[in-house]
């Protein structure tokens, strides 16, 4: 099988969809590689890298016409022109575009979109919203602490004791749970909030305290159950509860990391301007659902502009929306490694690829094939 690696043209994308270590994995397989022409140069490798691991160096419309096309982001118009029809493409697809789907499909693309993947322990090796969520949980911590104007660590000085900084995490998912470990790693005092209850022994494992909401009805109880372990929009009730607690913490916080988001939908919106207003001055919020919220601009919090760092009521908000780009060779080496274990699913041992339907991870991730969108 040709394999095409392009370098990725999204704005701000620095992520390479595979490396020198999953190339010399692919050509053992007996592939041949294609890469791009400085395709993995903002990741830090080289093109003599990937030649030394057996790929050949060509330029954009060959990495793009080869039959199986590995990429980070969706393909634009540009690139999907320079595509063959009947090709197959792997990447982070946006599976909840319909429209981006349409084109993948009208292209005569065979697509599968890897965040579509069931979170199983199979697909675990494979998840790429996992590799890069928690890359983005890391950086967030990194981004507050450079924003903020004082230490994470309490610190007994010869000049006096300086307070640990008090850091709230909204929402216990990937990210939030890499945040509340990297933030404790600095010393921070951490509290956290989820709408799963089976957050909570999470968060108190890792050293932090658990912002309880307690659900006072079936319909409450049954919507923070969530499906296949992701989060459901929870009944107003129990939001308004939510954000009542929330409010008291995060008006003594120094930081917010927010990551609440709900598959498909629009990200919650937790932090109101009036939290903001509540905080201190030279407090920092970062959030992670930047872009996600209804306007499609700002996150959890109404007031962050997705892609900008703004200061409102001197509250400094981060709105980076691609967090893990800013962790380029990591970013690329796990996202490179979980597409290489999904290609073990649809490659045969003799090179050709197949789509079993059987395998509830191809078939979930499938999302175009024989000119037609393939997800409901
Ligand atoms: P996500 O990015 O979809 O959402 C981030 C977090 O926001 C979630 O924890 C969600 O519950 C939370 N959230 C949503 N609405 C909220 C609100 N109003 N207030 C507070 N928090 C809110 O989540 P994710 O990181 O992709 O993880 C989703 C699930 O997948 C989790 O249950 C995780 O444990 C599970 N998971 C399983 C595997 C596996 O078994 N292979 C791997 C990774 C993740």
């Amino acid at each position: 099988m040709q394999i095409g690696v392009p370098r990725e043209r999204a704005a701000g994308e620095t992520r390479v969809a595979a490396t020198p270590e999953t190339v010399k994995k692919l050509k053992a397989q007996g592939h041949s590689v294609q890469v791009e022409r400085e395709a993995g140069l903002a990741a830090s490798i080289t093109d003599e890298a990937y030649l030394a691991a057996g790929a050949d160096i060509v330029e954009h419309a060959a990495a793009l016409g080869a039959d199986l096309v590995l990429k980070v982001r969706r393909p634009e118009a540009e690139e999907l022109a320079l595509m063959k029809s009947g090709a197959t493409l792997v990447g982070m697809l946006d599976p909840f575009d319909r429209a981006g789907l349409q084109a993948l499909a009208a292209a005569g693309l065979t697509s599968f979109a890897l965040e579509a993947a069931p979170r199983t322990s199979r697909a675990q090796s494979m998840d790429v919203l996992s590799s890069q969520a928690n890359i983005a949980g890391y950086k967030a911590v990194m981004m507050a602490a450079e924003r903020y104007q004082r230490f994470f660590p309490m610190l007994m000085t010869a000049a006096g004791t300086v307070k640990a900084a008090r850091v709230v995490i909204l929402g216990v998912g990937v990210a939030g749970l890499q945040a509340i470990a990297t933030a404790k790693r600095l010393g921070a005092v951490i509290e956290a909030s989820d709408v799963r209850p089976a957050v909570k022994e999470q968060v108190e494992s890792l050293g932090a305290k658990f912002i309880d909401v307690p659900y006072e009805t079936q319909e409450e109880r049954e919507a923070a159950e969530g499906v296949g372990g992701y989060a459901r929009p929870m009944p107003p009730s129990w939001l308004d509860r939510q954000r009542a607690e929330v409010a008291k913490r995060v008006a003594q916080a120094d930081v917010v990391i927010s990551t609440a988001l709900i598959p498909g939908r629009a990200a919650p919106q937790l932090i109101s301007e009036d939290m903001v207003r509540s905080m201190k001055p030279g407090s920092v919020i970062v959030d992670l659902a930047a872009g996600r919220g209804a306007d499609g601009v700002g996150g959890n919090c109404p007031l962050t502009e997705a892609g900008r760092t703004v200061v409102k009521h001197g509250v400094t908000l981060v709105g980076e929306t691609n967090l893990p780009a800013l962790v380029a060779a990591d970013a690329s080496a796990l996202y490179a490694r979980n597409v290489l274990d999904f290609l073990k699913l649809v490659l045969a041992k003799d090179g050709t690829l197949s789509v079993p339907l059987d395998d509830d991870i191809v078939a979930a991730c499938l999302v175009s094939q024989g000119g037609e969108v393939k997800r409901s």
